[in-house]
């Protein structure tokens, strides 16, 4: 294993501070204290990234993107993230749309790339989170559609989305093997938002989604009937990687901060930052900091060589949302109780974090799917 961060890198990085310093960090008073930011506001980012250059990064260059790879999108999300905000550039459509066939293409992936579509997933029920295969939304065939029935809870920026990536069984005696996977734009009869779920994020407050005889062309089926899961595991594979790039930009601007502080603060005479407790809080966070780092660097390295990246993306995300953890709380301490109030950003990370070891599969399922494959266990075991 041998990858190297390069000039060119560098410099994109680089790019990215600029536009995170010009355009974020502007924002940051306001959205501390409304804990939010508007899906407009949301989208204009997205519009000024745009003219920066910073559109379709990961999309391969055959669709028009720009096609950075994994590890500067690794590196792109670091950098981000040293903001609440918790912004990502646009123009990416999500990895399970890669899967459209043509005409889908035309319809869902392309106006992602352009600009004139969002979409959001939606698996997680009221009855099914973790244990995917108890997933109870049904897809009925009726000749040329289907008829969706059930609830979805916990979807995330469906506000901004013009259409839902919707996971449902088609055959729920198969389980995980029944899955089959549509894209449902709103507006669909039959498909409502019943209500907004208020969370102890800044960022997120998901909403749940009801689907009653909800009539979707077959043309909106996304993968194989019965294929959903594939399609699934590849969207999360993905997303894992990119959660376990956050946590770096938040574990390091939170480090940053934690050794300005302990630099002025004087307590007896002395700055913070001579005290052991301090010092020992100040490195246990880069050190696992930097571990975190080589997992998720790794993993994005592996992705762009081509290889299967599945249990390198749970060991990363793993790591890495439990060391933002630990590290976000060591700085809040260390910043005592000015790191309790919203005047700071520590405070928006702890919180924000926490929402990293549950979604996108919990640490406990992470730490299962790594022993199974130490173990050599298929998924029937
Ligand atoms: C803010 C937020 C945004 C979200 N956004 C989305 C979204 O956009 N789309 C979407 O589909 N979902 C979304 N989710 C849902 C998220 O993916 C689920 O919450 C997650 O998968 C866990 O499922 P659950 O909540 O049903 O927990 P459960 O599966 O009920 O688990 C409860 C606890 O039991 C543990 N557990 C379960 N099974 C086992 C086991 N076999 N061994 C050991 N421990 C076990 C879990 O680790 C957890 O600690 C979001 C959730 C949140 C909080």
């Amino acid at each position: 294993m041998d990858f190297a961060i390069s000039e060119e890198h560098r410099m994109m990085v680089d790019s990215v501070r600029q536009f995170r310093e010009k355009e974020l960090m502007p924002l940051e008073k306001e959205f501390l204290l409304k804990c939010n930011l508007d899906t407009e506001v949301r989208h204009g980012l997205e519009r000024k990234g745009r003219e920066a250059g910073f559109w379709a990064l990961e999309v391969p260059a055959q669709y028009g993107g720009l096609d950075v790879g994994q590890l500067a999108m690794c590196l792109i999300n670091e950098e981000l993230f040293k903001h609440p905000a918790m912004f990502e550039f646009g123009g990416s459509p999500e990895p399970a749309l890669y899967l459209c066939n043509d005409e889908q293409k035309q319809r869902f992936f392309y106006p992602i790339i352009n600009g004139d579509k969002h979409s959001c997933y939606a698996f997680t029920e009221p009855d099914a989170g973790s244990d995917f295969a108890r997933i109870r939304t049904t897809a009925v065939r009726d000749g040329d559609r289907w008829i969706i029935n059930g609830t979805k809870t916990f979807i995330s920026y469906v506000e901004g989305a013009d259409f839902v990536i919707l996971f449902t069984t088609s055959n729920s005696k198969a389980g995980a093997r029944g899955i089959t996977c549509f894209l449902v734009e709103k507006g669909t009869p039959g498909f409502s938002i019943v209500r907004q779920i208020p969370t102890m994020g800044d960022n997120w407050d998901p909403h749940e989604l009801l689907f009653t005889d909800c009539a979707v062309p077959d043309a909106n089926r996304l993968g194989e009937i019965d294929g959903g899961f594939a399609v699934a595991d590849y969207q999360l594979t993905h997303g894992r990687l990119k959660i376990g790039a956050f946590q770096l930009g938040i574990a390091q601007r939170s480090i940053d901060m934690a050794v300005e502080w302990a630099k002025q603060r004087t307590t007896w005479g002395k700055p913070i930052a001579s005290r052991q407790a301090i010092q020992w809080m100040l490195a246990d966070s880069e050190v696992e900091l930097e571990a975190a780092r080589l997992l998720v660097y790794r993993a994005g390295w592996m992705a762009d060589a081509k290889q299967k990246i599945r249990n390198e993306a749970f060991i990363a995300k793993l790591y890495a949302t439990e060391m933002a953890q630990r590290v976000t709380d060591r700085c809040l301490q260390i910043f005592g109780g000015l790191g309790y109030t919203r005047e700071l950003p520590i405070q928006s990370f702890f919180r924000q974090v926490r929402v990293w070891r549950i979604g996108h599969g919990t640490a406990e399922i992470h730490r299962w799917m790594i022993a199974r494959n130490m173990l050599g266990q298929s998924s029937r075991d």
